[in-house]
C-alpha cells in the first residue's frame, strides 16, 4: 500500500465553494486496482447535484468574468505554489487510485505547478485584432473595427482515468485562466486526484462557484451536463465512442474533443535501429500503454525488421512490472482487472490470426506483462482498434507508399512518429502522415504541455496546450465604431 498519505482527501462534491454530500446521500469507495484496498470515498452525484453545480457555475461565471486578468493570474500563481508543496501526497493518492507507478505519478503531478503557471500567463494575453475596414470597398475611414475576447461562461470539463492530474489541469487551468467557471466531472475510477486539485484552487482563493466538481457515473451525469443550455463550452477527453455521444447531444456549443487513437511509428531502412527500438520500448509501455499517444503500431521495412525486433524485445522483456507503490516498479496495473482481461484477449485474438507474441502478454490480476507482437495484419483489430494496453504490434511495409498507407490506415489520427536519418524522408512524412502531432526520430509519446495538441479524424476536434486551449475557451466579439464622415 506504500507510505501513508499526509493529506485530507475531500470526500464530497464541490458545489458553490462548499464541500457537500450528494443530494441522495449516496457515496462509494475508490479502490486500488493493484490490491483492492480502499483509497478514499466519494459522493455519487445525481440529477439534482448537476442542477446545483450548473446554477453555482452560472453565478461563479459572472463573478469571475468581472475579475481582471491580473487578479485571476494571482489566484493561479498561488495555486501553482500550493500544488508544488503537495506533489508527494497527491502523487501517492494518484498512484494508489490509478495503479500507475509512484515514479510515474510523481512525474505527472510534478508538472502541475508549471501547467497552472503557463495557463495563468496565457489568460493575461487575450489580445484582439485591429480591422483594416477601409480596405473593404465602400467603407470609409470614419469607422474603426477591432476584436475583443471574452470567456465562454460555463465550461463543462470531462476527463478520463489515465492521467488524473495532467488531463484535469489541461482543462481546468486554461478555463479558469480565461475567466470561465467550470463544472468538472473526473473519471469514476480516479476522482480523488481531481478533488485534491480542486482543494488547491480553493485554498488559493478562487471565488465560490468558479470551480465545481461532480463525482459519479459519467453516462448519466455526462448526458445531463453536455445537453444543458447553460453550458457554452464542453472540453472532453476520453474514448471516441463517448466523444461521438457528446457531439450528438451537445447542440449549439463550442466543443473540444480529445479522443482515441492507434498511433503508428514508421522505421525506415536508414534509421538508427537501436535508437528507434529504445524509444519504442518507452513509448509503447509508459503508464502500462494507457496513453492516447502510446505507440500501438510499428511499421518497419522488411530489410531491417529482424534487427529492429532483436533490439526491441530484450528491452521490453526487462521492464519490471509490480506493486505501483514500490520504487523499483517500472510498470503498474491497468485501470481495472476487466481492462487487463480485454487487452489480454485482444492479444490472444491476434495470435489466433497468425501473429506471434515475442515477449510478454501474460495476464495476472489487473496487470498484463509488456508485449511485443510481430507479424500483425494491419487490417486486424489489434492494429485498427485502440488497444490502450502494454503491447506493440509490429508489421512490415515494402515501400514508402505502403508504409504511409498503413500509418494512415486506421480511423484515427492523433500522433505518429518516423525514424530516419534522411531529412527528405522526414519532410515527406510530415506532409503525408495524417496525425495531429508528428515526431521525427521519436515516438508519439512525447508532449510539452504548452504545444498545440489534438487529433485529426476520429481522434478529435480542437487543440489543447495552453495558448490553444485559452483561445478555444474564449469567444471573439467584433466591434465597429461608426463615426461621421468628415
Ligand atoms: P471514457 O470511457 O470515454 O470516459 C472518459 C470520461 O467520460 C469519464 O469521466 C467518463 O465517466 C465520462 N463519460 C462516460 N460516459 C459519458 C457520457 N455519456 N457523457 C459524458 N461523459 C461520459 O474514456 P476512458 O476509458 O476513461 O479513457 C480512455 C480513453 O481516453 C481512450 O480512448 C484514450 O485514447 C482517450 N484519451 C484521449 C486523449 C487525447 O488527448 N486524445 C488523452 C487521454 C485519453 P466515468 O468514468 O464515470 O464512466
Amino acid at each position: 500500500m506504500g507510505e501513508p498519505v499526509n493529506i485530507t482527501i475531500p470526500d464530497r462534491l464541490l458545489i458553490g465553494g462548499a464541500w457537500v454530500p450528494a443530494a441522495s446521500g449516496a457515496a462509494e469507495p475508490v479502490r486500488s486496482p493493484w490490491d483492492g484496498h480502499v483509497v478514499g470515498e466519494v459522493a455519487v452525484a445525481g440529477a439534482p447535484d448537476v442542477q446545483a453545480a450548473l446554477a453555482a457555475a452560472e453565478r461563479g461565471a459572472i463573478v469571475w468574468r468581472e475579475t481582471p486578468a491580473f487578479a485571476r493570474m494571482d489566484v493561479l500563481s498561488r495555486a501553482a505554489a500550493l500544488v508544488e508543496q503537495r506533489v508527494a501526497d497527491i502523487a501517492r493518492v494518484l498512484s494508489a487510485e490509478n495503479g500507475k507507478t509512484i515514479t510515474e505519478a510523481r512525474g505527472e503531478v510534478g508538472r502541475a505547478a508549471d501547467m497552472i503557471r503557463l495557463a495563468g500567463y496565457e489568460g493575461t494575453q487575450l489580445y484582439g485584432d485591429t480591422l483594416p475596414l477601409d480596405a473593404n470597398r465602400g467603407t470609409g475611414r470614419d469607422k474603426l473595427g477591432f476584436t475583443v475576447r471574452q470567456p465562454c461562461g460555463v465550461v463543462v470539463a470531462i476527463t478520463p482515468f489515465n492521467y488524473p492530474s495532467l488531463l484535469v489541469l489541461h482543462k481546468v487551468a486554461p478555463a479558469l485562466a480565461a475567466g470561465n467557471a467550470v463544472v468538472l466531472k473526473p473519471a469514476r475510477t480516479t476522482p480523488l486526484t481531481a478533488l485534491l486539485l480542486a482543494q488547491v484552487f480553493l485554498d488559493a482563493g478562487l471565488p465560490d462557484g468558479v470551480l465545481n466538481v461532480l463525482t459519479g457515473p459519467g453516462a448519466s451525469l455526462g448526458d445531463a451536463l453536455v445537453s444543458d443550455p447553460r453550458v457554452r463550452k464542453i472540453s472532453f477527453t476520453g474514448s471516441t465512442a463517448t466523444g461521438r455521444r457528446i457531439a450528438s447531444l451537445a447542440g449549439v456549443k463550442k466543443l473540444s474533443l480529445e479522443l482515441g487513437a492507434s498511433c503508428p511509428v514508421v522505421v525506415l531502412p536508414d534509421a538508427d535501429i537501436e535508437a528507434a527500438a529504445a524509444a519504442v520500448a518507452l513509448g509503447g509501455y509508459v503508464n502500462a500503454g494507457q496513453v492516447c499517444i502510446s505507440v500501438q503500431r510499428v511499421i518497419t521495412h522488411p530489410r531491417i525488421n529482424g534487427d529492429f525486433l532483436d533490439a526491441l524485445v530484450p528491452k521490453v522483456a526487462a521492464i519490471r512490472v509490480g506493486d505501483p507503490a514500490a520504487e523499483t516498479s517500472q510498470m503498474g496495473t491497468l485501470i481495472t482487472a476487466g481492462e487487463a482481461e480485454r487487452v489480454h484477449s485482444a492479444i490472444r485474438s491476434a495470435t489466433a490470426q497468425g501473429a506471434s507474441v515475442l515477449t510478454g502478454g501474460t495476464l495476472d490480476g489487473a496487470t498484463v506483462s509488456p508485449a511485443v507482437i510481430a507479424g500483425v495484419d494491419p487490417d486486424s483489430p489489434l492494429a485498427q482498434e485502440e488497444l490502450f494496453g502494454p503491447a506493440v504490434a509490429v508489421s512490415t511495409a515494402p515501400d514508402w507508399a505502403a508504409a504511409i498507407a498503413q500509418a494512415n490506415g486506421t480511423g484515427y489520427g492523433l500522433g505518429a512518429g518516423i525514424f530516419t536519418s534522411d531529412v527528405s524522408g522526414a519532410v515527406r512524412a510530415v506532409r503525408d502522415i495524417d496525425a495531429g502531432v508528428i515526431h521525427v526520430n521519436w515516438t508519439p509519446l512525447w508532449r510539452a504541455d504548452l504545444m498545440p495538441y489534438g487529433g485529426l479524424k476520429a481522434s478529435g476536434i480542437g487543440k489543447e496546450g495552453f495558448r490553444s486551449a485559452v483561445e478555444e475557451m474564449t469567444e471573439v466579439k467584433t466591434v465597429i465604431l461608426h463615426g461621421r464622415p468628415w
